[in-house]
């Protein structure tokens, strides 16, 4: 078994691509946030131009991840096409992230040359858990989905967003993913993400799954969430349950989420090169900056410029140090940090982007 961080690269960098906002689903902790990225759908006009504005940007193409999202992002009726545009542009890789619904017959249009792989989310290991989550009917249907994209050849992945909504369900995964396997519709890479405090996690009308029974035995309308995990729940459940999928022989990627006090924190905003595009021309650096006008970056203008955006904004953030590690975590999402009775930390939260890597070999 080889286990090892995978710390920010130098050599390569990510496009989180956000080509629409809608959404066929309503999931829980879903972070779009149409408030501060509208409801735009992008021309496949432009999402061809921006393509080629990243792929000159920073980075030579060669070097750059495309990730394709949404909302969802199979409502595109062009996704094809601009999946086709980011391929002859010369992109390292290619993924969907999809919710599996798998719209506009998108298996159809592409072939498994196009894409290097379809990343599935399902965010509970029964239907009960992930259907309370992400909506009736979406558990069968991303199962179907992987299912029916693996027959066609094409390589899967599985996103799963840990909460306390769905944390107890995350030892049952191995099994289900083992089933999966012996049924044609093995994954090949497992990812575990946590929870983030913006979009609808941070709407406090949506109540996680303990808070809606308790409701609903009390009859009471209940004001408060922390869909956030413990760093206690979260080491006694995650290394293991990673381990166990990486035996199957799936490469399983999870956050590191808390440092030990030899683990140098870096914020990815400073050592990193990950932008994530929105349909109204925000580009930011940090996924956690994105419930405010904060982005470093925009494309602007009938000319298409990339250009930097005035203070204060994200970048100004991340030059900040400060004992609990990542500043966005402590702005928004405090939930998961602790306190000693001096005041100090208990630990430092690493960057959202820190992810440890296991795999078989
Ligand atoms: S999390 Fe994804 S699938 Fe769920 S509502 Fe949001 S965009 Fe849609
Ligand atoms: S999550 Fe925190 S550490 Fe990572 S880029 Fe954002 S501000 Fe920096």
């Amino acid at each position: 078994m080889k286990k090892q961080t995978v710390a920010f690269s130098k050599n390569s960098s990510n496009l989180f691509f956000h080509i629409l906002t809608k959404c066929n689903l309503s999931c829980r902790h879903c972070y779009i946030n149409t408030e501060q990225h509208g409801t735009n759908t992008l021309s496949i006009e432009t999402i061809k131009e921006w393509l080629y504005l990243f792929a000159q940007f920073s980075k030579k193409s060669e070097q750059i991840n495309v990730i394709f999202l949404g909302g969802e992002p199979t409502l595109h009726p062009d996704l094809a096409i601009a999946i086709k545009e980011a391929r002859r542009l010369g992109f390292k890789s290619i993924t969907i992230d999809t919710n599996g619904y798998l719209f506009h017959n998108i298996l159809e249009k592409i072939t498994p040359d196009d894409v290097d792989f379809i990343s599935f989310s399902l965010d509970g290991a029964t239907e009960e858990t992930n259907d309370f989550i992400r909506g009736k009917g979406s558990y069968q249907t991303v199962i179907a989905g992987i299912k029916k994209a693996v027959d066609l050849g094409f390589s899967t992945s599985m996103i799963y967003t840990v909460s306390s909504d769905n944390l107890h369900e995350l030892a049952l995964m191995p099994n289900l993913l083992k089933s999966l396997l012996s049924k044609g519709a093995g994954i090949e890479r497992f990812f575990i993400q946590v929870v983030g405090i913006r979009g609808s996690s941070a709407d406090k009308s949506k109540t996680s799954i303990d808070e809606y029974e308790k409701n609903k035995a009390r009859d009471e309308k209940i004001e408060t969430i922390n869909r956030q995990v413990s760093k206690e729940s979260w080491l006694e459940t995650v290394p293991e349950v990673a381990h166990q999928v990486a035996q199957l022989g799936i490469t399983v990627t999870y956050p590191k989420v808390f440092l030990e006090d030899t683990e140098k924190f870096e914020c990815a905003g400073v050592v990193a090169d990950n932008y994530f595009i929105f349909p109204n021309g925000r580009v930011y650096r940090c996924p956690l900056c994105e419930d405010y006008p904060l982005h470093s970056i925009e494309i602007i203008g009938s000319d298409r410029v990339i250009a930097p955006t005035l203070k204060i904004n994200e970048s100004d953030l991340f030059e900040l140090n400060i004992p609990e590690g990542c500043v966005m975590n402590k702005l928004i999402q405090p939930g998961n940090l602790e306190y000693n009775s001096d005041g100090t930390p208990c630990y430092k939260i690493a960057c959202c982007m820190l992810k440890e890597e296991i795999s078989k070999s």
